[in-house]
Formats: C-alpha cells, sequence, structure tokens
C-alpha cells in the first residue's frame, strides 16, 4: 500500500528540494514538509565559486525552483529553521522553535560543511570558508580588483575560488600542501595541468606547505606558512574539503560512518528514514562498496531516488558518479569513481587544453574526463559503467571512436 500522511525533509538545499518535488510528482498526496535553516529557498551551489561569485548570474538563476512553486505543488517549504533532533522513538522531528512535527517518512539531506582549519587567526575577520550563498555575497563584497586574495587548500572550490577572483582583478595566491592543485583527485599529471592553467593567469603559487597562522590586527593581513614565508592579505578563503553534517543521525542513533550510511535504496538503519546527497555514505551497486560522493549530480539524483523509495517504489541508485568544473576557459566532466589507479592514459594533447584522461585500474577504465571536448560523455560514460578489459593503446588513438570500444 502506498505510504500516506506527513513526509518530511530536513535539508533545503539541492538533494531535499529535488526530494520534494518528486514526492509530488509521483502522485502523493499527504503532508510535504521541506526544513531548511538557511533564509532562502532552495539553490544550487556551484555558481557560488563560479559566475555568481563574479557577479555573472544572480541568485534566481542559482535558485532551484520559482518562489511560487513550493507553494503551488503544496510543499510546506520552512527556511530559516533548524531540525534539532529527531525522535525516532516517536516519530517526530523537533525543530528550533520548540515544535514537534510528526512524520510518516523522514529523509535527511543536511548536506556538509566547510572543514575549519585549526590554526591561530582562523576567526579573524577576512577569513572566509565558502558553503552559503551569504558566505559568497561576503566573498564577492570583499574582492575588488587589486585586493590581495590567499586560497588556502586547491581543490575544486580553492581552485575556483582562485580562477574567478583572478577574473575579477584580484592579486591570487594559493597554498596547498600537496604538490599540485587537485592531487588527490586527479594524481601528479593531471593536477599539473591545473597548475599549469593557473600560473598562466599569474596566480602565485605555494605547494607543499601549510598555514602556521594568519596574522593581522581588526582583520587578517598576513598568511605566515610553515617554511617561515610570509604573504600579505586582506581576503582569504579556506577550501580544505567538507565534513558531512551528521549530528541529527547520531543524537537519533541511526549508523553513520563518514556520512549516513544508507543502502543502495537509500534507506537508513532506521526504518522510514532515509539519506540522500552529499550526507549520505550510499551502498553503490557498481562498486560494491559504500560511497560518498560530494556531487551536484548526485544531490540532483539521489533525491528523487530516496523520494520513490519513501513512497514504496523501491529504486536503486546506481549511477556512474560524475562532476564538473569550470575554471577561466577550461570546463571539464568526470565520471567514475577512482580512489586508486595503476595508469593514466592521455588522449589528445594535454598541452593544447582540449583532450580525455582515462585512470585505468586493473586494464579497465575507472574514471575519465573531459577537458573542452564536450561531445564524448556518453561514450565515457558507457566505458566507465561496462568495466569491460579496454586496450590503453585504444583509447589513446585519436582514430578509435570511442564508442565503439564500450560494446563487447
Ligand atoms: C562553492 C561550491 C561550488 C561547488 N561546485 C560544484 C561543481 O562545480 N560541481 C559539482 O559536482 N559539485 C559542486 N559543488 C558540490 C555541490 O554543490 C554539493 O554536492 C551539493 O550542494 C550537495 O547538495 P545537498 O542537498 O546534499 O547538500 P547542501 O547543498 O549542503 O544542502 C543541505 C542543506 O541542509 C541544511 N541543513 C543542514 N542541517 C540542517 C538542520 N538540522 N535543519 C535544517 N536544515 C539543515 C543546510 O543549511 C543546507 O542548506 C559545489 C559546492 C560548493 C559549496
Amino acid at each position: 500500500m502506498a505510504p500516506s500522511g506527513t513526509f518530511v525533509i530536513v535539508g533545503a538545499g539541492l538533494a531535499g528540494a529535488k526530494a520534494a518535488e518528486t514526492i509530488r510528482a509521483e502522485g502523493f498526496d499527504g503532508r510535504v514538509l521541506l526544513l531548511g535553516e538557511e533564509s532562502v529557498r532552495p539553490y544550487e551551489r556551484p555558481p557560488l565559486s563560479k559566475e555568481y561569485l563574479r557577479g555573472e548570474k544572480d541568485f534566481e538563476a542559482a535558485a532551484v525552483r520559482a518562489e511560487d512553486f513550493y507553494a503551488a505543488h503544496a510543499i510546506e517549504l520552512r527556511t530559516s529553521t533548524r531540525a534539532r533532533v529527531v525522535d525516532v522513538g516517536a516519530s517526530e522531528v523537533l525543530v528550533d522553535s520548540g515544535e514537534r512535527i510528526a512524520y510518516d517518512r523522514l529523509l535527511l539531506a543536511t548536506g556538509a560543511e566547510p572543514r575549519r582549519l585549526d590554526v591561530a587567526g582562523a576567526d579573524l575577520p577576512g577569513v572566509h570558508r565558502l558553503r552559503t550563498l551569504s558566505d559568497a555575497d561576503r566573498i564577492r563584497q570583499a574582492i575588488t580588483p587589486g585586493t590581495r586574495v590567499v586560497v588556502v587548500g586547491a581543490g575544486w572550490i580553492g581552485a575556483e575560488v582562485a580562477a574567478s577572483a583572478r577574473q575579477l582583478g584580484a592579486e591570487v595566491a594559493m597554498v596547498e600542501m600537496a604538490s599540485v592543485p587537485l592531487e588527490r583527485v586527479l594524481g601528479l599529471e593531471v593536477g599539473a595541468i591545473y597548475r599549469d592553467l593557473h600560473a598562466a593567469h599569474g596566480v602565485e603559487m605555494h605547494f607543499g606547505v601549510a598555514v602556521e597562522s594568519f596574522r593581522g590586527g581588526d582583520r587578517v593581513e598576513e598568511v605566515w606558512l610553515t617554511d617561515g614565508r610570509v604573504l600579505a592579505a586582506e581576503v582569504v578563503v579556506i577550501g580544505v574539503g567538507v565534513t558531512p553534517r551528521t549530528e541529527l543521525a547520531e543524537s537519533a542513533g541511526l549508523a553513520v560512518d563518514d556520512g549516513i550510511v544508507v543502502d543502495e535504496h537509500l534507506a537508513t538503519s532506521a526504518p522510514g528514514i532515509y539519506a540522500a546527497g552529499d550526507v549520505a555514505n550510499a551502498f553503490h551497486p557498481l562498486y560494491g562498496t559504500r560511497i560518498r560522493l560530494e556531487h551536484w549530480s548526485a544531490a540532483l539524483n539521489q533525491g528523487p531516488a530516496a523520494a520513490r523509495s519513501m513512497l514504496g517504489e523501491p529504486t536503486v541508485y546506481d549511477k556512474v558518479p560524475y562532476f564538473f568544473s569550470d575554471q577561466y576557459d577550461l570546463g571539464m566532466e568526470y565520471r567514475g569513481w577512482a580512489p586508486t589507479w595503476d595508469r593514466v592514459v592521455f588522449r589528445g594533447d594535454p598541452g593544447n587544453g582540449e583532450l580525455i584522461v582515462f585512470w585505468m585500474r586493473h586494464g579497465r577504465v575507472a574514471a575519465a574526463m573531459n577537458l573542452n571536448i564536450w561531445d564524448a560523455g556518453e561514450a565515457l560514460e558507457g566505458l566507465v559503467r561496462s568495466r569491460r578489459p579496454v586496450d590503453p593503446s585504444e583509447l589513446e588513438d585519436l582514430d578509435v571512436d570511442l564508442a565503439g570500444l564500450v560494446l563487447p
């Protein structure tokens, strides 16, 4: 029997919003509540380090849905509302105002928060982290042409902020403990492409070094590095990774292990409670293990998948992981999951900015990335999903049709 009653979603980000609209699109006619602690309706975060930060797109362009959408679909969107406790025994969510909301199904889509840097001066005004619209507004307002910006951490967010800040005319320095940007995900060879890109755009780079402290009077003025170097700074943006927001799930006694543990249907260890998006550490049937993805596409697709499971149509989430990044005039898409690899294969010339990279494990394509090439996505996804052994020399050969390699 299809469930009825009240569906509550905690977290009004992309995963939560997409779940709410799917619940309605599937014909559920009970109550749907979407609770979010931010003061604005759901929006997508990728523009916050790109077009929104540069003032090229406004909030409406980033919003998941128009303002009237939620009321029109009888979705009770409550902004500025934080869920404090989930009472699993009573099937209730306690919110900040003291109200208790009873649920028949509950989705936790609480996302992630940026890690703090545990060094002196990290709380000085002018030292920022970037997750929310208001973070982006603060950073945007602080950057004018010539502003000295220091980006700490050259992961995706740090690298994108560095690019946007340069595009806004700031003087940018990047500090990273690894030896190239994005080394953990892309490795040395491909990370070097991003190093060269930022160097070509005038970013001053400091690799293999950490921050010792931030120093200044009323505001940050200097970034001291562990090797004794001192960088002048008016604005600092720290991008050193995120932590899943599991506090509600933990206090409710759900299984938590680097995120809320869910099965392939996105169901948690407690009946009637599901999790999706950045906070979910989900069993992925393609890999036979749990993976917590911090990608826009996972939030976009896991929200609807969880919604269907909540409605009693158990839906297996087995999409090939996908993310994208834009820095200056270099756009890329990455498909797959390659925590380790034994070989990197290039198709095209890394020097000319248009190429495809394959990360191989045991003769199979674990992940593939297209840089400024926009017609290969389907074939790359097919190669990753098929997990067939592939001859690297065929991947390299521009005369070999990639789509032809997908089929057995
Ligand atoms: C600046 C930036 C740029 C990015 N760029 C890219 C990109 O180019 N490509 C890509 O693939 N991914 C990108 N990402 C990652 C992507 O945005 C995330 O994977 C995605 O936002 C995850 O969505 P989510 O709904 O799971 O979580 P979130 O977007 O974090 O939303 C969760 C929401 O839940 C709310 N919440 C948490 N706890 C509670 C509570 N107790 N009560 C009420 N509300 C609560 C939070 O305030 C938040 O609004 C980027 C992220 C950032 C920050």
